[in-house]
Formats: structure tokens, sequence, C-alpha cells
């Protein structure tokens, strides 16, 4: 079985098995974050992902997901956002909506 060592922000080094570690990744592929509860204190932890840790996890099998990061907001939608709110009929369809 595969051990991980890393570090809980309470007790120093530990070391995991990969069962113990989930890994997410950004949509950007090649960087995320990974979480375990520490076996000494249970603490979760959230440790940041560089691309050299994430092919590590990979390649000792560790199970991952892929968070999608939302596409980043286009000039041209904030100016329709901004036209929208100039006008009076967005209140009205706010409470409206049902
Ligand atoms: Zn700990």
């Amino acid at each position: 079985m595969t051990t991980i060592r890393t570090t809980c922000q309470g007790c120093g080094d530990v070391e995991l098995s990969t069962a113990e570690i989930a890994l997410e990744l950004t949509g950007a592929g090649d960087a995320g974050s990974y979480r375990f509860s520490c076996p000494n204190c249970m603490a979760i932890q959230v440790r940041p992902a560089t691309r050299r840790v994430v092919s590590i996890l990979l390649a000792t099998g560790v199970t991952y997901e892929i968070t999608l990061a939302a596409a980043p907001i286009t000039e041209a939608e904030i100016d329709r956002f901004a036209e929208m709110l100039d006008g009076d009929e967005w209140f009205d369809r706010l409470t409206t909506a049902s």
C-alpha cells in the first residue's frame, strides 16, 4: 500500500493511505487541492496541490473529482447587465418571478 506523507497544521508530519486523500482538480486541469482528515486529531485539512503534487497523487491512485471553474465574465456580459439595471423592467421581473 502506498503511503503518502503530508503535514497536519496541528500535528506536523502524518502518513496517509491513498484512500484517505481526496484530490480536487479545477477545470484548468493541472492544479487543485487535496483534502484529508488528520489521523491524529481528525481535523479536516485542505492543502493546495501544485501540478507536481497532482501528478504524484494521481500516480499513487488517489481518487479525484473535477470542479469546473466558471468561465470568466466577459466585458459584453457586464455591459448587458449594466443596461438591464438601467431599465425599469428588472425589478418587476424580479418581483413577479415565481
Ligand atoms: Zn492533526
